[in-house]
């Protein structure tokens, strides 16, 4: 994927940057951000505990962020993990469901790639659509 848009870009290398702050236990650095409906970009990252389930994902992190500064809308997600080895980068069931309960539709884009270091690998990005990830959200 070379044709990484400007603003997938940008989305991308905020998420790198608090994937540096990941707070890593056990698994491997994630960081996540987040383009709100104020048009602003707001990060977060993974924070582990030592008791499986009870840390936070960075994309429900970014999430919070952006909530937390008076946002109830994401118009799109970008998520970078370093962790080249892993086969595929994607949110957990738990993430998407949030980002369906903040995307401003189910076509946001939920850009994903790989870091290494400093970087990102940009032939890894993927671009796909909340509603190809989750068809089904759950709502009362
Ligand atoms: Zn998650």
């Amino acid at each position: 994927m070379g044709d990484v848009r400007k603003k997938e870009k940008k989305l991308l290398e905020e998420a790198l940057k608090a994937l540096k702050n990941a707070y890593v236990l056990w698994g491997f650095g994630v960081g996540a951000s987040v383009l709100a409906q104020d048009g602003k970009v707001y990060s977060g990252c993974n924070v582990e505990s030592w008791i499986s389930g009870l840390g936070i994902c960075a994309e429900r992190c970014a999430i919070h962020h952006a909530v937390l500064h008076g946002n109830k809308k994401i118009r799109e997600i970008a998520v970078v993990a370093d962790a080249k080895n892993k086969s595929e980068i994607k949110p957990c069931g738990a993430c998407l469901q949030y980002i369906a309960d903040f995307a401003e539709t189910p076509e946001i884009k939920i850009v994903t790639a790989k870091a290494d270091g400093d970087k990102i690998l940009f032939e890894t990005v993927k671009v796909k659509m909340l509603k190809e990830m989750l068809p089904e959200p759950f709502r009362k």
